[in-house]
Order: structure tokens, then C-alpha cells, then sequence
């Protein structure tokens, strides 16, 4: 199966995509770690998505469209793949739909402050790229899972959070329509789902995915 997940940044696109890509036995690709180890390993590709990063702008289309050709042509991709945070502009969906066309598309949705609440208290782990909230957490330094060092994405910064989700409205929302349009959009209400603490548990948001796409 062919599956992209479309939301806000905070939506929870990678600790899902982590469990429906096991659960589908296709590859998670996420443009944002596939940046994010480009610029660990000082790539030219990592250099220059940099800075668009920490200002929380999209990286150049081009860069971006190229990277993704060059992944999806991988063996591990002849069964299909789940791509997390591509497409993000219209230009980037034309051309997904000209190298390898998905089949259905996830809307992850979930109102703005919830959001906000969800990124600042954000933690990554460096080593496995697991995603925590502080909430969530004994200690905030350290992966409950390998141990590894838990730190606070340079992008989760309250300053280039607000830049970041007016960037999605902007850039990104427009896809919704996009694939409306080919019949191809399964939309997850989360706050449909939310439980007495105003959040939704990740695992009612798993279930509804998998049942959306029945
Ligand atoms: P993410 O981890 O998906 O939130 O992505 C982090 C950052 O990487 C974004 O704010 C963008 O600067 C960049 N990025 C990731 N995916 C894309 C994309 N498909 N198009 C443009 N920029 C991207």
C-alpha cells in the first residue's frame, strides 16, 4: 500500500506513521529525519536544508522532489511506503503522483492549540528518533526507550512553531482539496477522539487510521 500522512506539524504524523508502517510492512519516510541525518553527517543537501529549517520554512521543492525520487526507488519500496511529511506543497503532490501515485492519503487534524501545547513540550531521542512529551516523561533527558539523549528539536522553538503552522495553512492545507478531489482523503478528527484531559491517546488515533482504511 501506497499511504501518505498529511497534518500540522504536532499532529502526531511520526509516532503514528511508526506504528501503521510495522502494522503495513512498508517503510516510514520522513522528509524531515531524512533531513535532519543529512545534517548530522554535514551533507551539502543537509547544509542547505538548514536553514530553511530553523526558520521554519520549507526546504526548495526541488531539493525535496529529488530526494524523495531517489528514496522511493529503493528495493524496500516495491511493496509501497508511507511517507510522512511529503507531499507539503502542490508542486511536490504533481509530482508524487508522476513517480509512484498514492493510494490513499491521512489527514491527521487537530486544532491549532492543541498543537502548540503538543511541539513545545516535544522530545526527541537522538539515537532512535523517538518522540516523547514531557508530560509523559520521568526524566526528560533521557529515550524511556534505548537510553539514548532526549534534546528539543532547534524547530520546536516557540518562535518558529507559530512561523511553522502558518506555513501549513499556507503551503500545505492545499492539499486536502488536492486529494479530495482524486477520492483519496481519509480524515481523522482527533479532537472526535479526545478523552477527559482535552488530548486523544496515540492508540485510539492508530485504531481509527487502520479503520479508515478498511
Ligand atoms: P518535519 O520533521 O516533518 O516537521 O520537518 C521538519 C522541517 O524539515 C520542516 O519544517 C521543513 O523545513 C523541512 N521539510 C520536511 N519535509 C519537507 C517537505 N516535504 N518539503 C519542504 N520542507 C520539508
Amino acid at each position: 500500500m501506497k499511504l501518505i500522512f498529511l497534518g500540522p506539524p504536532g499532529a502526531g504524523k511520526g509516532t503514528q506513521a511508526a506504528g501503521v508502517s510495522a502494522h503495513l510492512r512498508v517503510p516510514h519516510i520522513s522528509t524531515g529525519d531524512m533531513f535532519r541525518s543529512a545534517i548530522s553527517n554535514g551533507t551539502p543537501t543537509g547544509l542547505e536544508a538548514k536553514r530553511y529549517m530553523d526558520a521554519g520554512q520549507l526546504v526548495p521543492d526541488s531539493v525535496v522532489i529529488d530526494m524523495v525520487r531517489e528514496r522511493l526507488a529503493m528495493d524496500d519500496c516495491a511493496n509501497g511506503y508511507l511517507l510522512d511529511g511529503f507531499p507539503r506543497t502542490v508542486e511536490q503532490a504533481e509530482a508524487l503522483d508522476g513517480i509512484s501515485a498514492p493510494d490513499a492519503v491521512v489527514e491527521i487534524n487537530v486544532p491549532d492549540e492543541r498543537l502548540l501545547a503538543r511541539l513545545t513540550g516535544r522530545r526527541v531521542c537522538q539515537k532512535c528518533s523517538g518522540t516523547y512529551h514531557i508530560s509523559k516523561l520521568t526524566d526528560e533527558k533521557v529515550c524511556p526507550v534505548c537510553g539514548g539523549a532526549l534534546i528539543q528539536r532547534d524547530d520546536d522553538k516557540p518562535e518558529t512553531i507559530a512561523k511553522r503552522l502558518q506555513v501549513y495553512h499556507d503551503q500545505t492545507s492545499p492539499l486536502i482539496g488536492y486529494y479530495q478531489a482524486q477520492d483519496k482523503l481519509r480524515v481523522i478528527d482527533v479532537a472526535s477522539l479526545a478523552t477527559v484531559d482535552g488530548d486523544s491517546r496515540p492508540e485510539d488515533v492508530f485504531k481509527a487510521i487502520l479503520a479508515s482504511l478498511e
